[in-house]
Formats: C-alpha cells, sequence, structure tokens
C-alpha cells in the first residue's frame, strides 16, 4: 500500500525508531506513549483490521505476539507486567489501518481499559 504510513515505516520511507525488524514484522517506537514501553509490532503485510485476516495469516499474527513477548523480557517488563491491546475498527479506538499490536508497560494499568 503506498500511501499506509505503517507500510512507509515497514518500509523505512519514514523515520521512526525501529527496536526490532525480521522478514515478517516491524517493531517501533509508538509516537505518542501511554506507557514507559509502548511499542508497535506490525507485520510487512499490509492487513486494514483484523477483521480481514484470513485462515494463512493465522501464523502471522502469533509472530506478532511472540516478537511482542521477546521485546518485554528485553526490557525486564515481563514480570512487573505489560498489556497487548489490538485495537480493531473506530468503536475500539483504531487511529491507523494497519494491523499493529501494541506493547504497554512499565506502569501499573487499571481494568477495564477506557
Ligand atoms: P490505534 O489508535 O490505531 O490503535 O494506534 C495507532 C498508534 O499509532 C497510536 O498509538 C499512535 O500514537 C501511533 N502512531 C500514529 N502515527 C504514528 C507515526 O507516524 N509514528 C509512530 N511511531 N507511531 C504513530
Ligand atoms: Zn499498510
Amino acid at each position: 500500500m503506498d500511501s499506509c504510513l505503517f507500510c512507509k515505516i515497514a518500509r523505512h520511507e519514514l523515520p521512526s525508531k525501529i527496536v526490532f525488524e525480521d522478514e515478517n514484522n516491524v517493531a517501533f517506537e509508538d509516537i505518542n506513549p501511554q506507557a514507559p514501553t509502548h511499542i508497535l509490532v506490525i507485520p510487512r503485510k499490509h492487513i486494514e483490521t483484523l477483521n480481514s485476516i484470513s485462515e494463512e495469516e493465522q501464523l502471522l499474527l502469533g509472530g506478532m505476539v511472540y516478537t511482542a513477548v521477546a521485546i518485554a523480557k528485553d526490557r525486564k517488563i515481563s514480570s512487573s507486567g505489560y498489556r497487548l491491546v489490538w485495537n480493531t475498527n473506530r468503536g475500539a479506538g483504531q487511529s491507523v489501518y494497519h494491523i499493529h499490536l501494541h506493547l504497554l508497560g512499565g506502569r501499573a494499568m487499571a481494568w477495564p481499559p477506557g
């Protein structure tokens, strides 16, 4: 997707603080962090929302979760706790239509989320 913000970040066409990348996924610091650790994990493949995930893409989602957990361990927030969030569509707060997994941690968090 030529015009997609996160596709551009994945292709290094826009500046971002990338913390991890491999052939499938890219992880980078959120530009407006909501916690001391706030990282977004995205697939290189452009997928608009979780609603468009196909059966073949199940493993891609698992890889995103695996990447987020590895970063949480690396940041030493895995014991204290962290939250993985996938906002899907406007009612849940999705603002960028290229799926992304939020990794939030480093502070206490309330439940239920707002
Ligand atoms: P959503 O609201 O779709 O679940 O999350 C989108 C996230 O992308 C937000 O937390 C927002 O701060 C982040 N974001 C939006 N534009 C940019 C950008 O250009 N660079 C980075 N690093 N993060 C962005
Ligand atoms: Zn995209």
